[in-house]
Parts: structure tokens; sequence; C-alpha cells
């Protein structure tokens, strides 16, 4: 896939999608992207893309048919959408960079690969910010011919990095955020131990940073997110217990232990179910802090 410009259908206009589409335009791609969303399709035309009317539209004739939706279930019924449309051509390259199911990566890929057509995941990690600057980790899962394929494409998006076959990449992105929520809540939970001690904040991270305490929790998600009281991180909790959930229920279908993973899965679900739907993932730590715990002699 080396020649410009490209036609590159994407689908899922979200808080991902948009910025994402945005890299494609900029590295010189033609876009035609649908989303549910009218102003999502509409700021892609004004962005230099075409908002098209539907998935089927958008896909008809692409060079390759990006999809970044919520959950697999999704994924999978708008590729049965676009197969029942007859919107995808024999050899044509589907690569559902959403944080989807490997298993349900697998079953896509035997079902498409009975109509011709290639599918590759290719989930990515690095958020909103990465997603705008062309920072991402993609990781991206596959068979060697249509991996090769879709590289150059992906090199649009960040540091590409094979992973393996098909749903590779899938189990990688759960794995990942499932290390990424669970440090979230344990940094959460130390910062405000320490406030109420009378730690101040700023010297904690400050130390953890330095210290064998440091993640992308206390370099990022912190100082950027919840230190000032924005919250706007643009990656829903409902999304991130989605991957937790996708990573434990991985554990357990290939027999490996799991156990802290589940047990973060229960916390992350408890604030869930107080917080609003649409809350960003770092609201956490505000669910953490309000909270009492059990107090004792010391
Ligand atoms: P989002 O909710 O902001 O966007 C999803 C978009 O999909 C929405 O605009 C919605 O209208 C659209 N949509 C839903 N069903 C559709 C359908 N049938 N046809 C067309 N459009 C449809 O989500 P997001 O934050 O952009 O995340 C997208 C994917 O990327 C998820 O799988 C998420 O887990 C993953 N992800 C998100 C981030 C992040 O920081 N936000 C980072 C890495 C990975």
């Amino acid at each position: 896939m080396s020649q410009n410009p490209l036609t590159i259908a994407i689908i899922g206009l979200g808080h991902m999608g948009t910025p994402m589409a945005s890299r494609l335009l900029k590295a010189g791609q033609a876009v035609r992207g649908f989303d549910l969303s009218e102003s999502a399709r509409a700021l892609l035309t004004k962005a230099g893309g075409v908002g098209v009317a539907s998935a089927a539209e958008a896909a008809t004739r692409a060079d390759a048919v990006i999809l970044m939706l919520p959950n697999s279930a999704i994924v999978t019924a708008v590729v049965e959408e676009l197969l029942e449309a007859e919107a995808l051509a024999t050899d044509a390259l589907v690569i559902d960079m959403s944080s989807s199911e490997p298993f349900a990566t697998r079953a896509l890929h035997e079902r498409l690969a009975q109509a011709g057509v290639r599918l590759v995941d290719a989930p990515v990690s690095g958020g909103v910010r990465g997603a705008e600057r062309g920072t991402l980790t993609v990781m991206v899962g596959g068979d060697d011919v249509d991996v090769t394929r879709a590289i150059p494409l992906l090199a649009s998006f960040g540091r590409v990095v094979e992973c393996g076959p098909i749903g590779a990449g899938h189990a990688l992105k759960a794995l990942n955020n499932l290390l990424s929520a669970t440090h979230l809540w344990v940094t959460s939970e130390a910062i405000e131990a320490g406030k109420r001690f009378g730690l101040d904040p700023e010297v904690m991270l400050s130390v953890f940073n330095g210290s064998s305490g440091r993640s992308g929790s206390t370099e990022n998600k912190w100082p950027n997110f919840i230190q000032p009281g924005t919250f706007n991180s643009g990656f829903g909790l409902s999304l991130m217990l989605k991957d937790m959930m996708i990573a434990t229920s991985l554990g357990r279908a290939v027999g490996a232990p799991i156990a802290l993973g589940e047990d973060a899965v229960d916390l992350w679900r408890s604030a869930g179910e107080d917080l609003d739907p649409g809350a960003d993932h770092t609201q956490v730590a505000t669910w953490i802090a309000d909270r009492a715990g059990e107090t004792g002699a010391v």
C-alpha cells in the first residue's frame, strides 16, 4: 500500500477516530468517514475529509477500511452490514483499531476470509493526545502478508509494533489496560492515604516519578488530568472497564492466574456504578478520595 493518495474509510469518529482521521489527512490520504453522530461526520468534512451517510458508502472502493468503534459486538455488526451491502471487494483490507476481544477477532477473521476479505487487528495506546500528535503505539496482529500491507498506513498514527497472528494486538492491548487501570487505582489510593497523613501530593508525585513507584498514572494521568481537576483524558471509564474484563476473561480462557486483575475489575465496576455513565476513567481518583476507609490504631 504505497501509492498516494489512498482512499481510507474510517468508521467510528469519536474521541480517537476523529484525530486519527486528521492524521491520515495530514499524511495526504483521502478520507471518507462514517459515524452514527451527524456532528462527527460534519467535523470530518470540515477537516478536509468526506463525512458520508453510511458505513457501506465509506467502505465501497476504499483501499482500506479502519474501524474505531467501542467494542467487538459493534465491530461485528458493522462488518456484517458491510458484507450484506457488498461494500467489501475481494482482497479488501479491514483494520480493526478498536480495543476488541481477541477471540471475537479470530472468529471475525475466519468469517471475512470466507468472503475473501482480509482482517488485521491494530488497537492503539497513547490516548487522545497520542492520536492528535501521531505518537500512538499501534499493536498489530494478523497474517504476515496483511500486516505488511497495513504497516505503511498504520505508521501515520505512531510506532507500529508487530505482535503476532490475528488477535495478538487485541490481547496485548487489553492486558496493557489491565495494568494501566490497576496502577491508576493503587496510585490514587496511595496519594489519598498520603494526603490524609499530611503529605503534599505534588511532593509525592515528584518522589514516585523518580522512584520505583513510577508509572503512566504518576507520570501522565495524575499530573495532567487529576491534579488540575479537568478529568478530560478523553477515555471513558466504561471503555476502561470493558478492556479490563477482556483481559481477565482472556486470563481465565488460557488458565492463567489473574486474581489481582479480577479484584481490580470489581473495584472499577463499583466506581462505574456510582459515577455518571459518561465519566472519564480518571474520575476514579475522586471516587476513591470521597470514600472512608477503616481506621485503626497505629
Ligand atoms: P468514543 O465513544 O469516543 O467513540 C466511538 C464512536 O463510535 C462514537 O462516535 C459513536 O457514535 C461511534 N459508533 C458507535 N456505534 C457505531 C456504528 N454502529 N456505526 C458507526 N459509528 C458508531 O470512543 P473512543 O474513545 O474514540 O474509543 C474508540 C475505541 O478505541 C474503543 O474501542 C476504545 O476502547 C479504544 N481506545 C480509546 C482510547 C481513548 O483514549 N479514548 C485510547 C485507546 C483505545
